[in-house]
């Protein structure tokens, strides 16, 4: 899906903003976020569905205020998968009816919260937690209302860490298992069924893991349906993948409509929970170039991001685009890796990059409004970057960056 960051003569713009004014103003390293491609990510999604499906966007994805306060005005629902994400759901202004609750691990004390709210659903992820979501609804004289994460052992053909339906992953309840767990629900006084939840993976880039998955979810909600459960909605989970390089994923009109054929005319609401396919190339990252050093073996770009700020290269061996900001450079082009200052040797953004560079100037890594920026840590006693939202010639701070002062608050010394 393309994107609100352009060349104008060779110059970056974010939106109506040169990247270099903005890098000027905030300075570096900086995520700047684009209004208009988060909008239209949003829209593409929620046009190829009826007026009673949902989109949930996965808070996890990129979770600053700004972005979701843009996508509540929207009317977006949220997916979430912890107590602080509800919080930031509610502080941006979040519809609690349309929170979808998933992860494996909810506490007594989020099952509470979440409850006391009234969110739409608990994606539940096993027994133990079913057993605990009951207790805790009881307690509060409510009815909780739930779907079972079944995991439908396909393979999503992704990364290995981004995989989440195989067998051996640890979410999810075994789809093979699921008929007996929902009669266990149905016989919880806490409890109220409404729905299947299915998330296989990310970043994947065909359409036949999602139907082999709905092919397995529809069986079972056919099979409930004659044991007498009844199934209100399908949550098909998010997963649909982005260009990082020169991968082509479907298109989510082309997920939809595929869905919607296999779906016939089953009744349920459609429920997706899209978090990259929305974030992902709605933001990037700015970095300076430091220093330059060539050894006998390679030419490093040393920049001021680091696997702090964007550690998908380091964690996930993930390739992303890296350009410069003005192209229009006299310096030599060369083969660069791109590092950052950080004492790890797997501490880069890019490795052989071809690129014309001098000390001094900008870089700017694509692709990272999703699984970037949330990431990041303080290692090394680095403060975590400024996040910025460009809205046409408008620009709004949405994340300041990080101060060695806050970095030392709650630290004690002996
Ligand atoms: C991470 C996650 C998503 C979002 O996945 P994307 O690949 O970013 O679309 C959706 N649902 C659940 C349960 C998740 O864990």
């Amino acid at each position: 899906m393309s994107n609100h960051f352009e060349y104008r003569d060779g110059l970056l713009y974010a939106e109506d903003i040169p990247v270099e004014e903005l890098a000027n103003q905030y300075g570096t390293p900086l995520y700047l976020y684009s209004r208009a491609t988060l909008t239209r990510h949003y829209r593409v999604w929620t046009e190829c569905l009826s007026e009673e499906d949902m989109i949930c966007y996965s808070v996890k994805a990129n979770s600053n205020l700004g972005v979701l306060s843009l996508l509540a005005k929207l009317g977006s629902g949220f997916d979430i998968v912890s107590g602080g994400e509800l919080e930031r759901v509610l502080a941006a202004g979040g519809d609690p009816a349309r929170i979808v609750f998933s992860g494996l691990g909810k506490t007594a004390e989020d099952m509470q919260r979440a409850l006391e709210v009234g969110v739409h659903c608990f994606n539940i992820e096993s027994i133990p937690e079913m057993e605990l979501l009951n207790q805790v609804a009881l307690e509060q004289g409510q009815l909780a209302p739930v779907s079972i994460r079944v995991n439908p052992d396909v393979d999503a053909k992704t990364h290995p860490y981004i995989s989440t339906g195989l067998k051996e992953n640890k979410f999810g309840i075994d789809i093979s298992q699921a008929g007996d767990i929902y009669q266990r629900a149905a016989d919880l006084e806490g409890l109220s069924i409404v729905g299947i939840d299915c998330h296989i993976g990310s970043q994947l880039t065909e359409l036949s893991p999602f139907l082999d998955a709905l092919d397995r979810v529809l069986d079972l909600v056919d099979s409930l349906g004659e044991a007498g459960i009844q199934i209100e909605h399908l949550d098909l989970g998010g997963g649909l993948g982005v260009t990082y390089e020169s991968e082509t994923p479907p298109s989510p009109a082309e997920l939809c409509a595929a869905i919607k054929t296999r779906m016939g005319d089953r009744p349920q609401q459609l429920i997706f929970e899209p978090g990259r396919s929305i974030a992902g190339n709605a933001g990037i990252l700015v970095t300076e170039v430091q220093i330059l050093k060539s050894t006998e073996a390679k030419n490093f770009a040393v920049v001021d991001a680091a696997m702090n700020d964007m550690i998908r290269p380091s964690l996930y061996g993930a390739y992303m685009n890296i350009t410069e900001v003005n192209q229009n450079s006299n310096s030599p082009e060369k083969v660069w890796d791109v590092v950052g200052t950080v004492c790890e040797s797997a501490d880069f953004l890019g490795k052989d990059r071809k690129l014309k560079i001098a000390e001094g100037d900008l870089l700017v890594q694509h692709t990272a409004g999703a699984y970037s920026f949330v990431m990041s840590s303080n290692y090394n006693t680095r403060g975590r970057a400024a996040e910025v939202l460009v809205d046409g010639n408008q620009s709004h701070l949405v994340r300041e960056r990080e101060t060695v002062a806050d970095l030392l608050r709650g630290e004690h010394v002996l």
